[in-house]
């Protein structure tokens, strides 16, 4: 998608030499437009797959898959917690997943009232990296003996191993965006 390739390469800052802060348009502040045309470009990528129900993971995750939802005739849009707080379903599913960015293992919940058996799940999630928040997702929507359709992610990082690890799950991955590098401090697109 060349409208967020420019984006990217305009806005987007790196940091320590491996993280991408992209805060002004997808992580913080959002680019309402962009992510409208966002979703419209992941209905394309997905263009003939049935959808029953969107799932991502809180936060940056919401946004995106909102915005894609308009594209999918409207279904509900999911998002797993990462936080266990009072008003959590404690009947959930749950999966463990290593943060990239927060070096740490957090638990990822999702209530059991909002995946069920037989949907079709498509699951959006803002960049991919080594693929464990994705791999954590398709674990839940598997344990709710649903189907994972496909992935779709905003910012694929190329150079690292996430899409090997989605494709030995068996799910096709669509990425708007993938990043061959950050050579000589910026970034390479693949
Ligand atoms: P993974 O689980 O694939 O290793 O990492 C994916 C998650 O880590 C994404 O949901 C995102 O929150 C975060 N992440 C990984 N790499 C980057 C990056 O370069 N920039 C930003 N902004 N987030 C990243």
């Amino acid at each position: 998608m060349n409208e967020l390739k420019q984006k990217i390469l305009t806005d987007g800052r790196l940091l320590d030499g491996y993280i991408l802060k992209v805060d002004n348009f997808l992580n913080h502040q959002l680019d309402v437009g962009l992510l409208e045309r966002v979703g419209a470009a992941f209905a394309e990528r997905f263009v003939g797959v049935k959808v029953d129900k969107i799932l991502t993971i809180e936060a940056s995750g919401i946004a995106v898959a909102c915005m894609a939802a308009r594209h999918f005739g409207y279904p509900p849009v999911v998002f797993a917690k990462k936080t266990q707080s009072l008003n959590m379903d404690p009947d959930a599913y749950e999966v463990d997943v290593f943060s990239y960015t927060k070096q740490t293992t957090y638990k990822v919940r999702v209530s059991r009232r909002y995946l069920s058996a037989g949907e079709r799940v498509l699951i959006i999630d803002d960049f991919l990296a080594n693929g464990h928040a994705a791999r954590g997702l398709i674990d839940i929507v598997r344990q709710a003996g649903a189907e994972p359709v496909g992935l779709g992610i905003v910012i694929e990082k190329g150079f690292q191993d996430g899409r090997k690890v989605v494709e030995e799950c068996g799910v096709r991955i669509e990425s708007l965006a993938i990043l061959e590098s950050f050579d000589g401090g910026k970034v390479n697109f693949a």
